[in-house]
Protein backbone atom coordinates (compact mmCIF):
# COMPACT_ATOMS: atom_id res chain seq x y z
CA UNK A 1 0.00 0.00 0.00
CA UNK A 2 1.31 3.45 -1.10
CA UNK A 3 2.28 5.80 2.05
CA UNK A 4 0.73 8.91 3.02
CA UNK A 5 3.53 11.81 1.73
CA UNK A 6 3.57 14.71 4.94
CA UNK A 7 1.64 16.86 2.46
CA UNK A 8 -1.05 14.17 2.37
CA UNK A 9 -1.53 13.54 5.88
CA UNK A 10 -1.50 17.10 6.61
CA UNK A 11 -4.25 17.48 3.81
CA UNK A 12 -5.79 14.67 6.34
CA UNK A 13 -5.87 16.39 9.07
CA UNK A 14 -6.32 19.98 8.48
CA UNK A 15 -9.94 21.42 8.43
CA UNK A 16 -10.49 23.38 5.14
CA UNK A 17 -10.78 26.78 5.93
CA UNK A 18 -14.39 27.33 3.85
CA UNK A 19 -15.61 25.46 6.34
CA UNK A 20 -17.39 25.92 9.09
CA UNK A 21 -15.38 25.50 12.57
CA UNK A 22 -17.20 22.58 13.89
CA UNK A 23 -17.10 23.98 17.60
CA UNK A 24 -18.17 27.46 16.63
CA UNK A 25 -22.14 27.30 16.24
CA UNK A 26 -24.14 29.80 18.52
CA UNK A 27 -24.91 28.58 21.74
CA UNK A 28 -28.06 26.79 21.33
CA UNK A 29 -30.93 27.62 23.78
CA UNK A 30 -33.90 25.46 22.96
CA UNK A 31 -36.83 24.33 24.18
CA UNK A 32 -36.86 20.82 26.19
CA UNK A 33 -37.76 18.31 23.58
CA UNK A 34 -40.82 16.34 25.76
CA UNK A 35 -42.26 20.17 26.41
CA UNK A 36 -42.06 20.80 22.03
CA UNK A 37 -43.80 17.59 22.21
CA UNK A 38 -46.63 18.82 24.48
CA UNK A 39 -47.24 21.89 22.48
CA UNK A 40 -47.22 20.36 19.10
CA UNK A 41 -49.52 17.39 20.05
CA UNK A 42 -52.20 19.94 21.54
CA UNK A 43 -51.81 22.12 17.97
CA UNK A 44 -51.97 19.12 15.84
CA UNK A 45 -53.35 16.28 17.48
CA UNK A 46 -55.31 17.93 19.78
CA UNK A 47 -58.67 15.57 19.01
CA UNK A 48 -56.20 12.00 19.72
CA UNK A 49 -57.16 10.72 23.20
CA UNK A 50 -54.19 9.61 25.61
CA UNK A 51 -55.39 6.08 24.86
CA UNK A 52 -54.66 6.50 21.49
CA UNK A 53 -51.46 8.69 21.27
CA UNK A 54 -50.01 6.23 24.13
CA UNK A 55 -50.70 3.17 21.71
CA UNK A 56 -48.09 2.03 19.22
CA UNK A 57 -50.41 0.54 16.86
CA UNK A 58 -52.10 3.71 16.59
CA UNK A 59 -48.80 5.84 15.97
CA UNK A 60 -47.92 3.32 13.67
CA UNK A 61 -51.25 3.57 11.50
CA UNK A 62 -51.44 6.86 11.62
CA UNK A 63 -48.06 7.52 10.20
CA UNK A 64 -48.11 10.57 7.72
CA UNK A 65 -47.23 9.00 4.34
CA UNK A 66 -48.21 11.53 2.00
CA UNK A 67 -47.50 15.22 1.20
CA UNK A 68 -50.91 15.97 1.60
CA UNK A 69 -50.94 15.17 4.50
CA UNK A 70 -48.12 16.74 5.37
CA UNK A 71 -49.31 19.89 4.10
CA UNK A 72 -52.10 19.30 6.49
CA UNK A 73 -49.68 19.77 9.09
CA UNK A 74 -46.97 22.37 8.33
CA UNK A 75 -47.12 25.28 5.60
CA UNK A 76 -46.01 23.99 2.54
CA UNK A 77 -45.63 26.21 -0.36
CA UNK A 78 -46.79 24.95 -3.92
CA UNK A 79 -43.34 24.79 -5.08
CA UNK A 80 -42.48 22.54 -1.70
CA UNK A 81 -45.19 20.58 -2.34
CA UNK A 82 -44.33 19.64 -5.93
CA UNK A 83 -40.74 19.26 -5.46
CA UNK A 84 -41.70 16.58 -2.05
CA UNK A 85 -44.35 14.87 -4.34
CA UNK A 86 -41.28 14.33 -6.80
CA UNK A 87 -38.74 12.86 -4.09
CA UNK A 88 -41.44 10.60 -2.75
CA UNK A 89 -42.22 9.17 -5.66
CA UNK A 90 -38.85 7.43 -5.53
CA UNK A 91 -37.93 8.00 -1.98
CA UNK A 92 -41.30 7.58 -0.12
CA UNK A 93 -42.09 9.41 2.98
CA UNK A 94 -43.57 7.43 6.79
CA UNK A 95 -43.30 9.54 9.92
CA UNK A 96 -44.91 8.66 13.86
CA UNK A 97 -47.33 11.58 14.62
CA UNK A 98 -44.98 11.43 17.95
CA UNK A 99 -41.65 11.89 15.79
CA UNK A 100 -43.25 15.01 13.74
CA UNK A 101 -44.70 16.80 16.69
CA UNK A 102 -40.53 17.07 17.70
CA UNK A 103 -40.22 19.21 14.78
CA UNK A 104 -40.08 23.20 15.48
CA UNK A 105 -42.37 24.46 13.12
CA UNK A 106 -41.06 27.47 12.97
CA UNK A 107 -37.54 26.92 12.14
CA UNK A 108 -37.09 25.08 8.32
CA UNK A 109 -33.14 24.28 9.23
CA UNK A 110 -34.72 22.33 12.31
CA UNK A 111 -32.44 19.56 13.04
CA UNK A 112 -35.65 16.62 13.05
CA UNK A 113 -37.55 18.06 10.20
CA UNK A 114 -34.08 17.36 8.47
CA UNK A 115 -34.20 13.86 9.41
CA UNK A 116 -37.68 13.28 8.71
CA UNK A 117 -39.21 15.69 5.58
CA UNK A 118 -38.28 15.01 1.98
CA UNK A 119 -35.79 17.55 0.42
CA UNK A 120 -35.77 18.10 -3.12
CA UNK A 121 -31.57 17.69 -3.01
CA UNK A 122 -32.64 13.91 -2.96
CA UNK A 123 -33.36 13.35 -6.39
CA UNK A 124 -31.84 17.03 -7.61
CA UNK A 125 -28.20 15.35 -6.94
CA UNK A 126 -29.44 11.60 -7.57
CA UNK A 127 -27.03 9.56 -9.76
CA UNK A 128 -23.93 10.45 -7.71
CA UNK A 129 -23.85 7.86 -5.16
CA UNK A 130 -24.91 4.46 -4.97
CA UNK A 131 -28.26 2.44 -3.91
CA UNK A 132 -26.11 -0.05 -2.19
CA UNK A 133 -22.61 1.52 -1.23
CA UNK A 134 -21.38 -1.16 1.39
CA UNK A 135 -22.81 -3.74 -0.91
CA UNK A 136 -24.61 -5.62 1.30
CA UNK A 137 -25.90 -7.39 -1.23
CA UNK A 138 -23.08 -8.84 -2.80
CA UNK A 139 -22.15 -9.93 0.44
CA UNK A 140 -25.61 -11.55 1.17
CA UNK A 141 -25.49 -14.99 1.24
CA UNK A 142 -28.71 -15.61 0.73
CA UNK A 143 -31.36 -13.38 0.87
CA UNK A 144 -31.39 -10.88 3.64
CA UNK A 145 -28.24 -12.73 5.22
CA UNK A 146 -25.09 -10.72 5.33
CA UNK A 147 -22.37 -12.24 6.43
CA UNK A 148 -19.23 -10.22 6.19
CA UNK A 149 -17.25 -10.45 9.39
CA UNK A 150 -16.53 -14.34 9.88
CA UNK A 151 -17.97 -14.46 13.84
CA UNK A 152 -21.22 -12.64 13.18
CA UNK A 153 -23.91 -12.18 10.39
CA UNK A 154 -26.97 -9.30 9.89
CA UNK A 155 -30.36 -10.76 9.40
CA UNK A 156 -32.73 -7.89 7.58
CA UNK A 157 -35.90 -9.55 8.52
CA UNK A 158 -38.64 -6.87 7.27
CA UNK A 159 -37.87 -3.27 5.23
CA UNK A 160 -40.78 -2.02 7.34
CA UNK A 161 -39.88 1.05 9.44
CA UNK A 162 -42.26 3.59 11.51
CA UNK A 163 -40.22 6.61 10.08
CA UNK A 164 -37.90 6.59 6.88
CA UNK A 165 -35.19 8.53 8.07
CA UNK A 166 -33.87 10.54 4.64
CA UNK A 167 -30.26 9.89 5.49
CA UNK A 168 -31.38 5.51 5.86
CA UNK A 169 -28.19 3.57 4.07
CA UNK A 170 -30.90 0.74 2.68
CA UNK A 171 -33.19 3.70 0.73
CA UNK A 172 -33.02 1.17 -1.69
CA UNK A 173 -35.34 -1.15 0.36
CA UNK A 174 -38.46 1.28 0.18
CA UNK A 175 -38.97 1.34 -3.11
CA UNK A 176 -39.60 -2.46 -2.96
CA UNK A 177 -42.68 -2.58 -1.23
CA UNK A 178 -43.42 -3.47 2.63
CA UNK A 179 -42.05 -6.96 3.39
CA UNK A 180 -41.61 -9.04 6.01
CA UNK A 181 -39.18 -12.16 5.96
CA UNK A 182 -40.86 -15.02 4.90
CA UNK A 183 -40.65 -18.25 7.54
CA UNK A 184 -39.21 -20.37 5.14
CA UNK A 185 -36.47 -17.82 4.91
CA UNK A 186 -35.60 -17.46 8.44
CA UNK A 187 -35.86 -21.04 8.54
CA UNK A 188 -32.66 -20.89 5.65
CA UNK A 189 -30.81 -18.58 7.42
CA UNK A 190 -31.14 -20.87 10.77
CA UNK A 191 -29.63 -23.36 8.86
CA UNK A 192 -26.56 -21.21 7.90
CA UNK A 193 -25.86 -19.81 11.17
CA UNK A 194 -26.25 -23.89 12.53
CA UNK A 195 -23.45 -24.83 9.89
CA UNK A 196 -20.88 -22.40 10.77
CA UNK A 197 -19.73 -22.90 14.46
CA UNK A 198 -17.54 -19.67 13.92
CA UNK A 199 -21.00 -17.34 13.95
CA UNK A 200 -21.37 -16.38 17.60
CA UNK A 201 -23.02 -12.78 17.04
CA UNK A 202 -26.05 -12.67 15.95
CA UNK A 203 -28.07 -8.94 14.90
CA UNK A 204 -31.47 -9.02 13.93
CA UNK A 205 -31.62 -5.30 11.91
CA UNK A 206 -34.05 -4.58 8.91
CA UNK A 207 -36.13 -1.92 8.30
CA UNK A 208 -37.17 -2.11 11.93
CA UNK A 209 -37.22 -5.53 13.54
CA UNK A 210 -39.24 -4.25 16.78
CA UNK A 211 -42.49 -3.26 13.92
CA UNK A 212 -42.67 -7.08 14.27
CA UNK A 213 -45.22 -8.46 16.57
CA UNK A 214 -43.85 -9.67 19.66
CA UNK A 215 -44.77 -12.84 18.64
CA UNK A 216 -43.44 -12.88 16.02
CA UNK A 217 -39.87 -11.53 16.99
CA UNK A 218 -39.80 -14.19 19.69
CA UNK A 219 -40.24 -16.74 17.02
CA UNK A 220 -36.96 -15.53 15.59
CA UNK A 221 -35.03 -14.95 18.33
CA UNK A 222 -36.05 -18.70 20.06
CA UNK A 223 -34.88 -20.21 16.72
CA UNK A 224 -31.30 -18.31 17.14
CA UNK A 225 -30.68 -19.25 20.86
CA UNK A 226 -31.62 -22.96 20.21
CA UNK A 227 -28.24 -23.15 18.26
CA UNK A 228 -25.65 -23.42 20.55
CA UNK A 229 -22.63 -21.61 19.31
CA UNK A 230 -24.55 -18.30 19.11
CA UNK A 231 -23.74 -15.82 22.32
CA UNK A 232 -25.00 -13.03 21.83
CA UNK A 233 -27.90 -11.40 19.90
CA UNK A 234 -27.94 -7.89 19.09
CA UNK A 235 -31.24 -5.67 17.80
CA UNK A 236 -31.09 -2.48 15.47
CA UNK A 237 -33.95 -0.44 15.96
CA UNK A 238 -34.66 3.28 16.16
CA UNK A 239 -38.36 2.40 17.86
CA UNK A 240 -37.08 4.01 21.20
CA UNK A 241 -36.90 7.23 19.50
CA UNK A 242 -39.27 7.71 17.01
CA UNK A 243 -42.12 5.29 18.07
CA UNK A 244 -40.99 4.56 21.98
CA UNK A 245 -44.27 3.62 22.77
CA UNK A 246 -43.80 0.01 20.85
CA UNK A 247 -41.20 -0.84 24.24
CA UNK A 248 -44.01 -2.32 26.16
CA UNK A 249 -43.99 -4.46 29.25
CA UNK A 250 -44.73 -7.66 27.12
CA UNK A 251 -42.00 -7.08 24.62
CA UNK A 252 -39.36 -6.64 27.25
CA UNK A 253 -40.78 -9.42 29.19
CA UNK A 254 -40.36 -11.65 26.14
CA UNK A 255 -36.53 -10.14 25.44
CA UNK A 256 -35.64 -10.92 28.77
CA UNK A 257 -36.00 -14.36 28.66
CA UNK A 258 -33.11 -15.26 25.51
CA UNK A 259 -30.11 -12.71 27.50
CA UNK A 260 -27.95 -11.76 26.45
CA UNK A 261 -29.47 -9.21 23.97
CA UNK A 262 -27.86 -6.07 23.33
CA UNK A 263 -30.24 -3.46 21.65
CA UNK A 264 -28.43 -0.74 19.70
CA UNK A 265 -30.54 2.53 19.01
CA UNK A 266 -30.02 5.59 16.57
CA UNK A 267 -30.74 8.80 18.34
CA UNK A 268 -28.91 11.64 16.43
CA UNK A 269 -29.59 14.88 18.28
CA UNK A 270 -30.33 15.91 21.72
CA UNK A 271 -33.90 16.81 20.82
CA UNK A 272 -34.71 13.13 20.68
CA UNK A 273 -34.39 12.37 24.03
CA UNK A 274 -37.88 12.98 25.22
CA UNK A 275 -39.20 11.41 28.52
CA UNK A 276 -40.93 9.01 26.32
CA UNK A 277 -37.46 7.77 24.95
CA UNK A 278 -35.33 7.93 27.58
CA UNK A 279 -38.58 5.81 29.65
CA UNK A 280 -38.30 3.23 26.26
CA UNK A 281 -34.82 2.47 27.16
CA UNK A 282 -34.91 2.47 30.77
CA UNK A 283 -37.47 -0.10 30.60
CA UNK A 284 -35.24 -2.11 28.47
CA UNK A 285 -32.52 -1.58 31.12
CA UNK A 286 -34.06 -2.97 33.90
CA UNK A 287 -35.26 -5.90 32.15
CA UNK A 288 -31.41 -6.35 31.08
CA UNK A 289 -30.89 -5.10 28.04
CA UNK A 290 -28.05 -2.89 27.06
CA UNK A 291 -28.74 0.07 25.20
CA UNK A 292 -26.08 1.82 22.85
CA UNK A 293 -26.41 4.53 20.55
CA UNK A 294 -25.51 4.65 16.99
CA UNK A 295 -25.78 8.10 15.35
CA UNK A 296 -25.08 9.21 12.05
CA UNK A 297 -22.92 12.36 11.38
CA UNK A 298 -24.77 14.85 9.39
CA UNK A 299 -25.26 18.19 8.08
CA UNK A 300 -27.33 20.76 10.03
CA UNK A 301 -28.39 18.01 12.60
CA UNK A 302 -25.44 17.07 14.30
CA UNK A 303 -21.90 18.16 13.06
CA UNK A 304 -20.84 20.47 15.86
CA UNK A 305 -18.68 19.94 19.13
CA UNK A 306 -21.81 21.39 20.42
CA UNK A 307 -24.69 19.13 19.40
CA UNK A 308 -22.62 15.98 20.14
CA UNK A 309 -21.77 17.21 23.36
CA UNK A 310 -25.20 17.48 24.37
CA UNK A 311 -26.46 14.42 22.89
CA UNK A 312 -23.28 12.37 23.96
CA UNK A 313 -23.64 13.76 27.73
CA UNK A 314 -27.78 13.51 27.10
CA UNK A 315 -27.17 9.95 26.55
CA UNK A 316 -25.20 9.09 29.27
CA UNK A 317 -27.58 10.73 31.52
CA UNK A 318 -30.04 8.52 30.17
CA UNK A 319 -27.37 5.48 30.85
CA UNK A 320 -27.35 5.05 26.92
CA UNK A 321 -23.66 4.18 25.73
CA UNK A 322 -22.71 6.54 22.86
CA UNK A 323 -20.99 3.62 20.71
CA UNK A 324 -20.66 4.60 17.41
CA UNK A 325 -20.88 8.08 15.49
CA UNK A 326 -21.21 7.12 12.09
CA UNK A 327 -19.32 8.95 8.81
CA UNK A 328 -22.69 8.97 6.35
CA UNK A 329 -22.73 6.36 3.83
CA UNK A 330 -21.91 7.13 -0.26
CA UNK A 331 -25.99 6.43 -0.49
CA UNK A 332 -27.78 7.70 -3.16
CA UNK A 333 -30.32 10.35 -2.18
CA UNK A 334 -28.41 11.44 0.80
CA UNK A 335 -25.34 13.36 -0.38
CA UNK A 336 -26.83 16.82 1.09
CA UNK A 337 -26.98 15.51 4.22
CA UNK A 338 -23.11 13.93 4.53
CA UNK A 339 -20.04 15.75 6.01
CA UNK A 340 -16.66 15.30 5.37
CA UNK A 341 -14.39 13.20 7.36
CA UNK A 342 -12.27 16.29 8.56
CA UNK A 343 -15.20 17.74 9.87
CA UNK A 344 -15.66 14.65 11.86
CA UNK A 345 -12.52 14.07 13.34
CA UNK A 346 -12.29 18.05 14.25
CA UNK A 347 -15.60 17.01 16.41
CA UNK A 348 -13.95 14.20 17.95
CA UNK A 349 -10.48 16.29 18.70
CA UNK A 350 -13.36 19.02 20.42
CA UNK A 351 -14.76 16.38 22.39
CA UNK A 352 -11.62 14.74 23.78
CA UNK A 353 -10.45 15.72 26.89
CA UNK A 354 -13.36 18.32 27.65
CA UNK A 355 -16.02 15.70 28.58
CA UNK A 356 -15.23 12.65 29.88
CA UNK A 357 -14.42 9.33 27.78
CA UNK A 358 -17.83 7.37 28.26
CA UNK A 359 -19.49 10.27 26.39
CA UNK A 360 -17.01 10.10 23.25
CA UNK A 361 -18.17 7.41 20.44
CA UNK A 362 -15.63 5.88 18.44
CA UNK A 363 -15.72 7.85 15.06
CA UNK A 364 -16.23 5.00 12.45
CA UNK A 365 -16.45 5.08 8.46
CA UNK A 366 -18.06 1.26 7.12
CA UNK A 367 -15.41 0.99 3.91
CA UNK A 368 -17.74 1.41 0.47
CA UNK A 369 -17.25 -2.05 -1.01
CA UNK A 370 -18.22 -4.13 1.75
CA UNK A 371 -15.12 -3.07 3.27
CA UNK A 372 -16.13 -2.81 6.98
CA UNK A 373 -15.50 -0.48 9.42
CA UNK A 374 -12.15 1.32 10.33
CA UNK A 375 -12.19 4.07 13.55
CA UNK A 376 -10.96 7.67 12.15
CA UNK A 377 -9.13 9.90 14.74
CA UNK A 378 -6.65 12.41 14.70
CA UNK A 379 -3.40 11.46 16.79
CA UNK A 380 -1.87 12.79 19.54
CA UNK A 381 1.65 11.40 18.86
CA UNK A 382 3.81 13.61 17.89
CA UNK A 383 7.37 12.03 17.09
CA UNK A 384 8.63 8.78 17.68
CA UNK A 385 12.67 8.91 18.18
CA UNK A 386 15.18 6.52 20.07
CA UNK A 387 12.57 5.08 22.62
CA UNK A 388 11.01 8.22 23.62
CA UNK A 389 7.42 9.22 22.71
CA UNK A 390 6.08 13.03 22.21
CA UNK A 391 3.10 13.35 22.22
CA UNK A 392 0.61 16.90 22.58
CA UNK A 393 -2.89 16.85 25.06
CA UNK A 394 -6.40 17.79 24.34
CA UNK A 395 -5.15 21.80 24.79
CA UNK A 396 -2.26 21.47 23.10
CA UNK A 397 1.06 20.74 25.64
CA UNK A 398 3.56 18.92 25.13
CA UNK A 399 4.67 15.57 26.98
CA UNK A 400 7.15 12.96 26.52
CA UNK A 401 6.96 9.33 27.27
CA UNK A 402 9.86 7.14 27.51
CA UNK A 403 8.96 3.93 26.23
CA UNK A 404 10.61 0.63 27.43
CA UNK A 405 12.70 -1.50 25.13
CA UNK A 406 10.91 -4.87 24.32
CA UNK A 407 12.91 -7.68 25.77
CA UNK A 408 15.37 -9.24 23.07
CA UNK A 409 13.68 -12.40 23.17
CA UNK A 410 10.42 -10.69 22.61
CA UNK A 411 11.69 -8.70 19.72
CA UNK A 412 12.53 -11.62 17.71
CA UNK A 413 9.85 -13.80 18.32
CA UNK A 414 7.17 -10.76 17.67
CA UNK A 415 9.39 -9.56 14.78
CA UNK A 416 6.94 -8.06 12.15
CA UNK A 417 7.12 -6.03 9.33
CA UNK A 418 8.07 -2.97 10.06
CA UNK A 419 5.62 -0.31 10.13
CA UNK A 420 5.71 3.65 9.35
CA UNK A 421 4.78 6.32 11.57
CA UNK A 422 1.45 6.93 10.48
CA UNK A 423 0.14 3.39 11.31
CA UNK A 424 2.28 3.47 14.49
CA UNK A 425 0.59 6.35 15.58
CA UNK A 426 -2.60 4.96 14.84
CA UNK A 427 -2.19 1.46 16.49
CA UNK A 428 -1.57 3.29 19.48
CA UNK A 429 -4.33 5.83 19.85
CA UNK A 430 -6.55 2.68 19.22
CA UNK A 431 -4.91 1.21 22.28
S1 LIG B 1 -35.11 3.35 11.13
FE1 LIG B 1 -33.12 2.64 10.36
S2 LIG B 1 -33.60 1.29 8.64
FE2 LIG B 1 -35.45 2.48 9.08
S3 LIG B 1 -35.34 4.27 7.73
FE3 LIG B 1 -34.41 4.86 9.68
S4 LIG B 1 -32.21 4.47 9.40
FE4 LIG B 1 -33.30 3.32 7.79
Amino acid sequence: MAQATSTQQKDLFEFSAEEEPPGHSATEVEEPPSLRLLRNRQRFFSNVPDENWNDWKWQFRNRITSVEELSKLTPLSIRDQVNMTLVTEKFPISITPFYFCLINPDDPSDPIRKQALPAYEEIALSGILSEDPLEEERDSVMPGLVHRYPDRVLLVVTDICPMFCRHCTRKREWRRGRWVRPAEEIDRMMDYIRSDRRIRDVIISGGDPLTLSTRHLESIIQKIRGIEHVEIIRIGSRVPVVLPQRIDDELCGMLSKYSPIWLNTHFNHANELTDEAKAACEKMLRHGIPVNNQSVLLAGVNDSVERQLKLCQGLLKAKIRPYYLFQADEVEGTEHLRTTVEKGMRIIEGMRGHTSGLAIPTYVIDLPGGGGKVPLQTSYLISRAEGQLVFRNYLGKIYRYHNPKPPASAAGRNARPRVNDLQMALELVAV
